[in-house]
């Protein structure tokens, strides 16, 4: 499932191979751009979840939610069919980016897309070199006192990056249970809460599976499967730490699956 880390990872990939190069073919949501092909790529950058492409004049927003994906490939002619089934395809001299199942992909106009409502009200990004623990607190703060620490880390306007795995198992490594209301935890264990999930985010931008039983930047071997997470789709299975079955249930709105022991959190 795409979070925070996978968005930044795009970005740095496409930065290498597609920034600098001259687009050959712009497909978006089925319509072709002609006026984009002969532009160059200018930047590309990650904001939370969310991935910017400059092209030419353009900014392209795109949101890959809960099932899309991204492939890089090498230069080369794009055949129309391709082009009008992918969420946006980019082919440039350089490589071609291909998005699938995309939910959200705009072509905005770069001098306006600061104004774009979702792009505006995101929280500071947890893989921001500046990121601040401190600025999130803040935001939690100016959220109802009732809302549940769960539902909250997914909450972009407080901090920009975090999904549902990362949620589950932040929680369950700083012991805090997911239905506490934010008014209950205080302002120490919350900066603490948003620092671990920055720490676990950073670990994780290399080329191998979200692992958050281990840091995967100080080389090894990887785990396997399920142990490479401590809470995240166990449910049933006995906690790492004591051997309580993980529970899950559903929490917020949308509902998004919450994963913990009941015993250590
Ligand atoms: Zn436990």
């Amino acid at each position: 499932m795409p979070e925070g880390d996978n968005i930044h990872r795009h970005a740095t990939e496409l930065q290498a191979r597609l920034v600098g190069r001259t687009v050959t073919a712009f497909w978006a949501r089925g319509v072709a751009y002609r006026r984009l092909v002969g532009e160059r790529v200018k930047q590309v950058e990650a904001r939370g979840k969310h991935l910017l492409v400059d092209v030419g004049p353009a900014r392209v927003h795109v949101h890959l939610g809960m099932q899309g994906r991204l492939r890089v490939g090498p230069p080369g002619p794009l055949a129309a069919s391709t082009g009008a089934r992918a969420s946006l395809a980019i082919a440039t001299d350089g490589a071609t980016a291909l998005w699938w199942r995309a939910p959200k992909v705009e072509v905005l106009r770069a001098a306006f897309a600061h104004a774009h409502p979702a792009l505006a009200s995101l929280g500071p990004d947890l893989l921001a070199p500046d990121f601040d623990p401190a600025a999130a607190v803040r935001r939690a703060r100016a959220q109802p006192p009732e809302t549940a620490v769960g539902p909250l880390l997914l909450d972009q306007r407080v901090a920009a990056g975090l999904g549902n795995v990362y949620k589950s198992e932040v929680l369950f490594l700083e012991r805090l249970d997911p239905f506490a209301p934010v008014s209950s935890i205080g302002d120490d264990v919350l900066a603490r809460l948003y620092a671990r999930a920055q720490q676990l985010m950073k670990q994780n931008l290399g080329p191998w599976s979200r692992t958050t039983t281990r840091d995967m930047t100080r080389g090894g071997p990887a785990p396997r499967g399920e142990a490479r997470l401590h809470v995240y789709r166990r449910a049933g299975r006995p906690c790492r730490l004591c051997g309580t079955p993980i529970r899950v249930a559903p929490q917020g709105q949308p509902p998004r699956s919450t994963y913990w022991c009941p015993a250590c959190q």
